[in-house]
């Protein structure tokens, strides 16, 4: 069956693209919604015209695949799906423009006003005429119809380019910025429901992600490494290919097991993995790093907790969820298809070492205090912790 729609029109929002950066923000929208088309089932072109970007479908394509890939691109704001036709003469055009109305809604028991443009003057009917003529065309169609200048619930647009493009429906995009507009961050990636929701979010401004999972086997089964990768490659389909930084944490975890008060190990733990991370993070040119943290969730949140944690990084430490409620990480991450993953029940390396009361509002200097218990092989075992680096390239799914 021929498509009904032979192209897009890619609304963006003007934020950031104002001036002389407005191409880069467009050429990396156009770059993203490229790769994001890549698996779709169909030929398309994306090009950036007058400063619209469209998708052109070339033949027959999977209309249902190409809006789903299309709205999990950060920058775009709405997608029009066009109908375009030939220019054969406004007598033509009326017609087709009434087949559309007809088409497009059903139900004829609406309001409507016409906006035609002439991106090409030497068209014999200007914009203004076009709108009376085509509105009465459609008026003498449909009984029920009828027009509101003001607040229509369709705006059918009518443009008069090389070919004539009909549309007016705008499906939503994610909104954001396209990826690549603002550099790159480090994502601190468990198996849970939090982190992979953070880079979602971080993502969304148009930010790269690299990511790194702590891996403590034989405490941490292969099944949840695995796991990790599937969520990975959820959040791919967001922010694009990632590359994922696997580090053999077990050692790590054991010392400071051995060496340190059994209430403090999740802090200190957590300690050495932001240390980690932000050394990995540097080599990577990545600007900041990212977790999945929020006030008051576990004891490691505390703000006590977290000021803790904080104080061992000196790139900036990003957690966009930092306020919100576990509810409504949740509704994020069933949104972005996360969940289903993150509820699998492998442990992750957190869950193993966990003490039974674990300290709540940790003081930073007693905490300082007891990490010199682990001075004499600690260097060591992070050096090399860094060398089983196993870098994992993931793709979306
Ligand atoms: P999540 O749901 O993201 O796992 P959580 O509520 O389980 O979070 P914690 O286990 O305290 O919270 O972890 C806090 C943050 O630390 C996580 O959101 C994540 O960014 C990071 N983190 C925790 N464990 C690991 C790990 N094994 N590898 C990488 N990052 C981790
Ligand atoms: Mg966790």
């Amino acid at each position: 069956m021929e498509n009904r729609f032979q192209a897009f029109l890619i609304k963006y929002a003007e934020i950031g693209c104002k001036g002389k950066n407005r191409y880069i923000f467009e050429d990396a929208l156009v770059k993203q919604i490229r790769h994001a088309l890549k698996p779709v089932d169909g030929q398309f072109t994306v090009s950036k015209e007058s400063g619209r970007i469209y998708v052109n479908c070339e033949g027959e394509y999977d209309y249902e695949e190409t809006i789903t890939a299309l709205k999990r691109v950060f920058g775009i704001v709405g997608i029009c799906p066009l109908v375009q036709i030939d220019d054969n003469g406004f007598e033509d055009l009326k017609e087709q423009v009434v087949a559309y109305m007809d088409r497009t809604y059903p139900d004829k028991n609406i309001t409507f006003k016409v906006v035609a443009r002439r991106a090409r003057k030497n068209y014999p009917v200007d914009s203004m005429t076009m709108n009376a003529l085509l509105g009465e065309a459609i008026l003498q169609a449909f009984p029920e119809i009828s027009v509101d200048v003001h607040e229509p619930d369709v705006f059918l647009n009518v443009e008069i380019r090389n070919r004539i493009n009909i549309y007016s429906e705008i499906i939503p995009g994610p909104g954001g910025m396209p990826v690549g507009t603002a550099g790159k961050a480090m994502l601190l990636l468990s198996g849970g429901i939090d982190s992979p929701v953070a880079g979602y979010m971080v993502a969304k401004r148009g930010v790269k992600l690299d990511a790194v999972y702590f891996h403590a086997p034989p405490y941490t089964s292969e099944r949840a490494k695995q796991k990790v990768v599937d969520l990975a490659r959820r959040v791919a389909r967001y922010s694009g290919p990632i590359q994922l930084h696997v580090i053999n944490f077990t050692d790590i975890q054991l010392y400071i097991y051995e060496k340190c008060p059994h209430e403090e190990l999740t802090i200190i733990m957590r300690r050495y993995m932001m240390r980690i991370a932000e050394t990995i993070a540097k080599e990577n040119e990545c600007l900041g790093l990212i977790t999945g943290e929020s006030i008051g969730q576990v004891a490691s949140q505390t703000m006590q907790s977290l000021a803790a944690t904080n104080e061992v990084c000196t790139l900036p430490v990003f957690r966009p969820v930092i306020a919100f409620d576990k509810q409504d990480i949740v509704d994020i991450s069933v949104k972005i298809d996360t969940y289903e993953t993150s509820v699998l029940p492998y442990e992750d390396c957190c869950t193993i070492f966990v003490a039974k009361h674990p300290v709540t509002k940790p003081n930073v200097n007693v905490i300082r205090k007891n990490e010199r218990k682990l001075e004499e092989n600690i260097d060591e075992l992070v050096k090399i912790a860094l060398e089983t680096d196993e870098k994992i390239w993931v793709e979306a799914d």
